[in-house]
């Protein structure tokens, strides 16, 4: 008899267990459909020995000390400061928007932050209430930088026009009117050294957890004896999309290995225009590795395949409310993590949310309290 079966070996999944198991003692089972634990952070070296992430470029940032201290357990780390460019108008630029972005873009020299900020307010557009990825942008750079720089990209990633998706999405990305050129500007930036499978293979590594991957729930639900569960795959999947699908977004990803040592000059460049891909990753960048070839990854994102992005907009909230109250009344079943709790969720707050909920089912299985109450604090 498991205490706990745990539904996917993504970082939602493998704190839980680590925290279950180590901290409460819990016999855990940890299944993953997939053949491998890490989830979307899965990273493996492929034929040719290059080290690379076949779920598209995972780059950990954090302002959280708390959640880095709490990794740091299981892995070592490289600093690492992510830079991405874009392909616009045939020119490579910095992206993030910045002060070197405008002056290539449209031939200027601009020198202070003061002289961008002017720049950017002549060409941004009053909007009284921003409430889309579109009026975000429009607000902040204007029509000409949102035209470059967003308004196709973000129709290939969604499927949609910015002004259909939650001003969330397009607000991740700053506008700097310095030359700052970093992608993040959190406090903790870096790769596990060895890379993110070793991390969760560390942090699995405990007598009282059993794993089984290529194992979906589907098939083992009834087979195996757990008194609770953890559930991080797709919550819609979880209930039978008894109130229809909830839209996800998908991705295709097409690996190449190139016989060259380097392809591009940075980790990441975005292709904001015309291609059917949206960026194109190059590993070694990100993880320091000195090989004689490299491999890449172009990304296309699609509407059917596996789930990779919850899709942030009203009506998807609201289909989400009616699974999220269902799940408040499933008796000894959590749902943690991006999918089962559908929130754009980097991995960070992903392990964040995880810590919280841990602490949240420790504390009340210390004290008497009862399984309903123990499901209202989750
Ligand atoms: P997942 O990693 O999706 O894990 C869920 C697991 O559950 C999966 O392995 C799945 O196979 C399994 N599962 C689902 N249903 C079932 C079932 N029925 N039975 C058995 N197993 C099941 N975050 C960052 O912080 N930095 C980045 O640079 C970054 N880049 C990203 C790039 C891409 C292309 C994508 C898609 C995401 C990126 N993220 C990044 C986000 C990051 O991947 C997620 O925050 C994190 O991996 C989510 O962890 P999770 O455990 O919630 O979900
Ligand atoms: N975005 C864009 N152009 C870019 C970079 C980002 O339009 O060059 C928009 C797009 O909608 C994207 C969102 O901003 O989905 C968030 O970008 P981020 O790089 O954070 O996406 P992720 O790494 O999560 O795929």
């Amino acid at each position: 008899m498991y205490d706990w079966l745990i539904v996917g070996a993504g970082f939602a999944g493998s704190v839980m267990a680590e925290r279950l198991a180590s901290v409460r003692g819990g016999r855990v089972l940890v299944i993953d459909r997939r053949e491998h634990v890490g989830g979307n952070a899965f990273d493996c070296y492929d034929a040719s020995g290059v080290l690379m992430h076949r779920y598209g470029p995972h780059i950990f940032h954090t302002n959280s000390e708390m959640i880095f201290e709490y990794l740091s357990r299981f892995t070592d780390w490289r600093p690492y400061e992510h830079r991405v460019l874009a392909h616009v108008d045939g020119q490579l630029v910095p992206i993030p928007i910045n002060r070197t972005t405008i002056n290539v873009l449209y031939g200027l020299q601009l020198k202070t932050d003061e002289e961008v900020e002017t720049f950017l307010r002549a060409r941004a557009e009053p909007i009284s209430e921003i409430r889309t990825s579109e009026d975000v942008v429009l607000a902040r750079v204007g029509r000409d930088l949102y035209e470059k720089f967003f308004r196709s990209y973000t129709r290939k990633q969604w499927g949609l026009e910015p002004a259909e998706l939650d001003k969330s999405v397009t607000s991740r990305v700053p506008t700097r009117a310095n030359e700052d050129d970093r992608y993040f500007s959190d406090t903790y930036q870096y790769m596990p050294a060895e890379g993110y499978t070793r991390m969760f293979k560390r942090m699995l590594d405990l007598p009282n957890i059993d794993i089984q991957t290529g194992v979906d729930y589907a098939e083992i639900k009834g087979q195996v004896a757990h008194k609770r569960v953890i559930f991080t795959g797709p919550i819609d999947q979880y209930f039978d999309y008894c109130y229809g699908k909830l839209p996800y977004r998908c991705l295709e990803f097409k690996h190449v290995t190139l016989d060259v040592e380097h392809h591009q000059p940075v980790a990441v460049i975005n292709y904001p225009q015309g291609e059917p891909y949206t960026r194109v990753t190059e590993y070694k960048h990100l993880t320091g590795q000195t090989h004689p070839r490299t491999t890449i990854t172009y990304e296309y994102p699609c509407a059917e395949g596996d789930p990779y992005y919850p899709i942030p907009r009203p009506e998807n909230s609201a289909l989400y409310k009616r699974y999220e109250a269902l799940a408040k009344a499933e008796k000894g079943v959590w749902f943690v993590g991006r999918l089962a709790t559908y929130r754009y969720y980097n991995m960070d707050q992903v392990v964040g949310q995880a810590l919280a909920t841990f602490k949240r089912i420790d504390a009340s299985l210390a004290g008497s309290t009862s399984e309903d109450r123990l499901k209202e604090l989750a």
